[in-house]
């Protein structure tokens, strides 16, 4: 069996670690070609002398040189490459099958976009990309024959419970909602009156899945939901009202699809991610994630509760930025991202996330997103705005 070979962007993250971890419980089927990071030089030196990639991929020429030192002495031949054209460049290596898209953040949009402009397979975990450039990606992936697989849990639960086949065509497969399951987060119940104490530590703290510090922030305001629902509505193609977000603490459920006869197909699985990742990697096989069994008598109740949206104000906010249209979605996102970068800077309050949001996007009509340069320069200006907004707050 020829091998897959696999450039995995994002490598020294929490996804591109579960990425790793299933890798290496196949090195029959795949072998790396790639491996990025932002600025990590020992963590991404040691995956590079595990896996012995061909090249690797640093943020800056000083971490490059780092990086080259402390590959040479261990022996390992991996060429070093740096900055963000070497990132667009090994997502679009002629011998790589399949990218990993794993970079946190709109800084994966053009990389993550070379992959699906040069037809590859394409394992999306930077839900950013999609949220921020939606219907730009998608024309791309139409376009190249990309072959798109979501990694984010709920969508890849989605994609296995929609028809084989599904070709974006919701009326033809009778598919008449999608139910995109929530865990709520650490603040599900903590009182209205204790989120103005909310501190970094809390808010990275999930009760069920262990992840970057900008997703764990994200579920926290559960604007990590209405992020998805962006995500999802391109994805899937379709309707935004018939996107339905479904709080459910136990994580147990992925996500469902809902058809028009009323049957209700889901996902089910422990919260690992390794089990999505495994599924992309190998599909339409199946292969071995290292995930635990699921134990439906220990895990015993499944619970589900609509989204307090006075508690989560960022999920209406997200269905009105994809309602806006345009550039919104782009202006939303990068809002968040400056937000939420302040606020583990400690210079944000934790319900400072959703004013900030809120106001950049009131300060910035929504404008037509006719191309990638449209949306580089909404993201731009909204990252700015969002800083001054955050900067009064301050005060
Ligand atoms: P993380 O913070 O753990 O890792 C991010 C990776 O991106 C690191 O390797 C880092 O070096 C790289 N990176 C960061 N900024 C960069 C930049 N400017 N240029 C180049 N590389 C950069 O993040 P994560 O939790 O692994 O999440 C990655 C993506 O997957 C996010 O889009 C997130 O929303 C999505 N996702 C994550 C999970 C999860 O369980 N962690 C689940 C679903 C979706
Ligand atoms: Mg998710």
């Amino acid at each position: 069996m020829k091998k897959q070979s696999l450039t995995i962007l994002g490598v020294t993250g929490s996804i591109g670690g579960s990425t790793l971890d299933v890798v290496g419980r196949h090195r029959d089927r795949f072998e790396i070609v790639a491996l990025t990071a932002h600025s990590s030089v020992e963590a991404l030196a040691q995956r590079c002398i595990e896996f012995s990639p061909r090249y690797a991929v640093i943020g800056t020429a000083e971490a490059a040189g780092e990086l080259r030192q402390r590959l040479r002495q261990a022996g390992c031949r991996s060429e070093v490459m740096h900055g963000a054209a070497a990132l667009e460049e090994v997502a679009a290596l002629p011998e790589v099958d399949s990218v990993m898209a794993a970079i946190v953040g709109a800084a994966g949009l053009r990389a993550t976009l070379a992959a699906v402009r040069s037809g590859k397979k394409v394992l999306l975990a930077n839900k950013e990309s999609l949220v921020m450039a939606g219907d730009l990606f998608m024309a791309e992936v139409r376009r190249n024959g990309a072959q798109l697989l979501p990694i984010d849990s709920e969508h890849n639960a989605v994609f296995q419970s929609l028809p084989p086949g599904y070709r974006g065509d919701p009326a033809a497969s009778g598919v008449a909602r999608i139910l995109l399951t929530a865990s709520g987060g650490p603040f599900r119940k903590l009182p209205l009156e204790a989120f103005a104490d909310i501190t970094p530590a809390q808010a990275c703290a999930h009760p069920n899945w262990v992840m970057g510090r900008k997703i764990s922030v994200d579920s926290a305001t559960m604007m990590n939901k209405g992020l998805e629902v962006i995500e999802a509505r391109h994805l899937f193609n379709v309707a935004k009202d018939a996107i339905e977000v479904v709080v459910h603490p136990q994580s147990v459920v992925h996500s469902l699809v809902q058809y028009v006869d009323g049957s209700v197909l889901a996902q089910l699985g422990n919260p690992d991610m390794r089990t999505p990742i495994a599924h992309a990697l190998a599909y339409p096989e199946r292969i071995a994630a290292g995930v635990d069994w699921l134990d439906l008598c220990k895990v015993a109740q499944l619970n589900f509760e609509p989204v307090d949206t006075q508690r989560f104000p960022c999920v209406p906010l997200a269905y009105a930025a994809l309602a806006a249209g345009g550039t919104a979605p782009a202006i939303l996102n990068a809002a968040n991202e400056v937000a939420v970068e302040e606020f583990l800077g400690e210079r944000l309050p934790f319900a400072g996330i959703h004013a900030v949001i809120e106001a950049t996007l009131s300060g910035l009509p929504a404008e037509p997103a006719s191309d990638l340069a449209a949306l580089v320069a909404a993201d731009r200006e909204a990252r700015a705005k969002a800083g001054e907004i955050a900067r009064r707050m301050r005060r």
